[in-house]
């Protein structure tokens, strides 16, 4: 089955007592047992959930991996991930991501005598020298929150190997309809289905998918004894939000183009961050790795950060609100956003402008969007 067929039937089929086309949601802490141990492979619904088990399965069949796990957040499927590792262990990880990731690693994991090395992603040989005898993973956000560089997945990922250690990508951006980090040689796939995945903003949840088995037992494993887990009806809102991805993300990548080279024109406009615009650095890695670019846009306007805090004021289409990845276009400002978890110090080493605006363009009419960015532009002077 190809992409948009797997997105709408992955893992469900019509409920075997009613007919229901749509999963159900099996509001159900526990399971009756016909003696004790016996029973039909449900237990407790932290272990296993009906609803869940079709959401996991649609997740890694979206991803074409073999395992999918679904967590209560993004963040709770990060910090799954992380505790794979045990006191003394090393992360090399992008230094432009987003500013929860880099909270959780360096104010909770740190505390665990877990190191994290932030570097530059997009340059390989920056990877390579912060590899150290004790790395275990590395960790890639491509395209990355909220500069949208990109990364080469492939090519790191045939060095990590060579070390003995696993990749994660947080595939959060593209989504796997534009972009598939297992074929790329990625390790652990993540996701906030927060954002493209759940696709409304009417839900909050994360995923990670993997292909070796024993990384997925030891992961289910964390997953039941942390207990970070979604809830049904939770799970079926991403499940149902998944079913139109493929349409979505088509509309999404459509309109941040649109948008992007309306923006890049602009005499108003400092500088446009878009791995789909010809002239951006990232142009030619993301064209080989990814089908199409996604629907985040950053950019700087002229006037500096009091300018461009006035035009994240000054939308009216797009709503002042952080997350991303919904159906309505959405604007955020990361310094005092999605990215105050980030100290200043780390900010300027990392070269995160401070004057930064980032869009998340949503599936609303395409002239309504420019009108929308040119009036606050104006309104913003
Ligand atoms: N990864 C990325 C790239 C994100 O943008 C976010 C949230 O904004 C997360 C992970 C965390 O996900 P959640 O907010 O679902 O915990």
């Amino acid at each position: 089955m190809r992409f948009a067929t797997r997105a709408i039937h992955a893992g469900q089929e019509p409920d075997p007592t009613t007919g229901a086309i749509m999963t159900p949601v099996y509001l159900t802490s526990t399971y009756v047992q016909e003696a004790p141990g016996r029973h039909q492979g449900y237990e407790y619904s932290r272990t296993k959930n009906p609803t869940r088990t079709a959401l996991e399965a649609n997740l890694a069949a979206l991803e074409e991996g073999r395992f999918g796990l679904a967590f209560a957040s993004g963040m709770a499927a990060e910090a799954t991930i992380l505790q794979l590792l045990n006191s003394g262990d090393h992360v090399v990880c992008c230094q432009d991501l987003y500013g929860g990731t880099y909270r959780l690693m360096t104010r909770v994991f740190q505390r665990f005598n877990i190191e994290t090395r932030f570097v530059d992603a997009t340059e390989i040989q920056a990877v390579t020298q912060a590899i150290r005898p004790t790395t275990r993973l590395i960790w890639l956000e491509s395209p990355s929150n909220p500069m949208l560089t990109v990364c080469d997945i492939a090519a790191i990922a045939a060095i990590a190997h060579k070390e003995g250690i696993k990749v994660v990508v947080d595939n959060t951006f593209a989504s796997p309809a534009l972009q598939q980090p297992f074929k790329l040689g990625a390790d652990l796939v993540l996701h906030s289905t927060t954002k493209y995945l759940g696709g409304h903003s009417d839900v909050v949840g994360g995923a990670i998918i993997v292909n070796d088995e024993a990384l997925y037992q030891e992961l289910k494993f964390l997953q039941n004894a942390i207990g970070a887990v979604p809830g049904p009806f939770d799970c079926f809102l991403v499940l149902r939000g998944i079913k139109t991805l493929a349409v979505r993300m088509r509309a999404h990548c459509q309109n941040a183009m649109a948008l992007a080279t309306h923006l890049a024109q602009h005499p108003e406009v400092v500088r446009v961050l878009y791995p789909g615009l010809p002239e951006s650095p990232y142009h030619p890695l993301a064209t080989k790795q990814m089908s199409a670019f996604g629907g985040m846009i950053s950019l700087e306007l002229q006037g500096g950060p009091e300018r461009n805090i006035r035009f994240a004021s000054k939308t009216k289409i797009f709503a002042l609100a952080e997350s991303l990845g919904g159906v309505e276009s959405l604007v955020g400002y990361p310094l005092v956003m999605t990215h105050a978890a980030i100290p200043a110090e780390q900010r300027k080493k990392v070269g995160l402008p401070e004057a930064l605006v980032r869009l998340s363009v949503g599936i609303e009419d395409i002239e309504d969007l420019i009108e929308d960015i040119e009036q606050a532009i104006q309104a913003s002077r």
